[in-house]
């Protein structure tokens, strides 16, 4: 096992990492900005180093100040989490040139699969189904464009092979627009990501956003954890996410999941990921790799019992994974609230000092957070404070519980959008399950 691991991240998942290092006996250290000073895992963690001012650009996007941290420490690894610099091919690399073990996969994969166009290829490889497309770059040929586009059948939608946080995109509805549209993708994917590729997909109308969990270690072994819906979405950031995915069956979960894992052994992956799909009429069609944890995890740990920080750990050691395919079997139902510091009227931040803080608790029901009374929210970062995640044996009771707790929790001080999670726990399609991406914008009547 790995005996000191340095967290370069901040916020609930700093700590979160910090408190499954522990439980395995791992000495950690955190690192953090002068904004940070009075972050708990600060508080909590072995060693603490401050990398830097507050923004992010000189502390937790500074490679060299992490790499120093780590050597000074004599930390052997380095958890990314997620966010910063988790998908960062250059970092993984300079992690490990520098002699340390990046938790995660290796730096050739987390290129791969950051290139939209080199996953898609990938993928079909691997027999995963994908959006009908372009099948690779578009070049500069405007009558092949035009033709690609005709055979897909309009809508499409114009994607840059390095886009990012729902950026880099743009519907087509008509022959008319297809021209001008890839031309300004083109320039704007060239100004924000250094890389002007893009490719053409179908534009599916009302999709759900559905994703596979995988854990895979560098012994060729590799399992899915079942899937999460995440379709609660505004402005392509996720709101409420659950587990299971409210209608899918267990033939379509078992062919899926098993098409993940043949992509994870293709592409010779290593750690935690998760494969994004778009889920319409019954069908999955690809999107993108995440090649790191991701904030909505505890849903698939509350259905399955893995605890899925822990398996990156071990795999990171290079031990193989503990448990097979057989001993995965997807329990009663999880949700998750993802609770901002932000106004619930207007979606502005809303940083503060907390001067009160009640969480839910009871049976089934977990809180991921960093925040405590007298906490104060800085304005550097994301509004994200914390986690509520909760567990029924049904989707029904899993609801029942999320609002119980909701009407508990309590924070005073700054804005959270706890409110809007409190609508959401009672409109009724949600409920029934199954609302599509463009469902919650449509409510809030944006
Ligand atoms: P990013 O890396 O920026 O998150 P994704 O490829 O994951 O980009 O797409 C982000 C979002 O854009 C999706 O969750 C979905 O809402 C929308 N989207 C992407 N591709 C399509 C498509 N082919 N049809 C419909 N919506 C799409």
């Amino acid at each position: 096992m790995l005996e000191k691991v340095l967290i370069a991240n901040r916020g609930e998942i700093a700590l979160r990492i910090m408190r499954c290092c522990r439980d395995l006996g791992i000495k950690t250290v955190a690192v953090y900005s002068t904004a940070d000073r009075d972050l708990k895992h600060v508080r909590l963690a072995d060693e603490a180093v401050c990398i830097g001012p507050a923004p992010s650009a000189e502390s937790y996007l500074n490679i060299p100040a992490i790499i120093s941290a780590a050597e000074i420490t004599s930390s052997d690894a380095i958890h990314p989490g997620y966010g910063f610099l988790a998908e960062n091919a250059d970092f993984a690399e300079r992690v490990q040139t520098s002699g340390f073990v990046f938790i995660g996969p290796t730096a050739n994969v987390i290129r791969t699969m950051g290139d939209k166009v080199s996953a898609i290829r990938e993928m079909r490889a691997a027999g995963v189904p994908c959006v009908p497309g372009s099948d690779g770059p578009l070049g500069n040929d405007d009558a092949r464009n035009l033709r690609i586009a005709e055979e897909i059948g309009y809508p499409i939608i114009v994607k840059a092979a390095g886009g990012g946080g729902g950026r880099g995109m743009r519907v087509v509805r008509g022959a008319d627009e297809l021209l001008e549209s890839i031309k300004l993708t083109q320039a704007e994917a060239g100004a924000a990501f250094g890389n002007s590729t893009v490719y053409m997909e179908k534009y599916l109308e009302k999709p759900r956003h559905v994703e596979f969990q995988v854990l895979a270690d560098e012994h060729g072994n590799a399992i899915h954890l079942g899937e999460r819906d995440c379709s609660m979405q505004r402005r392509h950031q996720k709101v409420v996410e659950e587990a299971p995915a409210p209608g899918v069956s267990q033939s379509l979960r078992n062919d899926i999941g098993a098409r993940c894992v043949e992509a994870c052994k293709r592409i010779g992956y290593r750690g935690a990921g998760t494969f994004e799909f778009l889920y319409e009429n019954d069908e999955f069609y690809f999107i993108e790799m995440n090649t790191r944890v991701q904030v909505e995890h505890p849903v698939t740990e509350m259905v399955t019992g893995i605890d899925i920080i822990k398996a990156q750990l071990s795999v990171a050691a290079g031990e193989p994974l503990s448990m097979t395919q057989d001993d995965i079997t997807i329990k009663g139902h999880a949700f998750e609230c993802r609770i901002n510091a932000e106004d619930p009227e207007n979606f502005m931040p809303s940083p503060g000092t907390i001067v009160q803080y009640h969480p839910p608790g009871g049976l089934g029901v977990r809180v991921d957070s960093h925040v405590y009374n007298g906490y104060r929210v800085p304005p550097n970062y994301d509004s994200m404070i914390g986690k509520l995640i909760v567990y029924g044996n049904t989707r029904q009771s899993a609801i029942a519980r999320m609002r119980g707790a909701l009407s508990e929790i309590f924070i005073d001080g700054i804005k959270t959008n706890i409110p809007l999670h409190r609508q959401i726990f009672q409109d009724e399609n949600f409920i029934d399950g199954g609302t599509d991406i463009h469902y919650l914008e449509k409510k809030l009547g944006l």
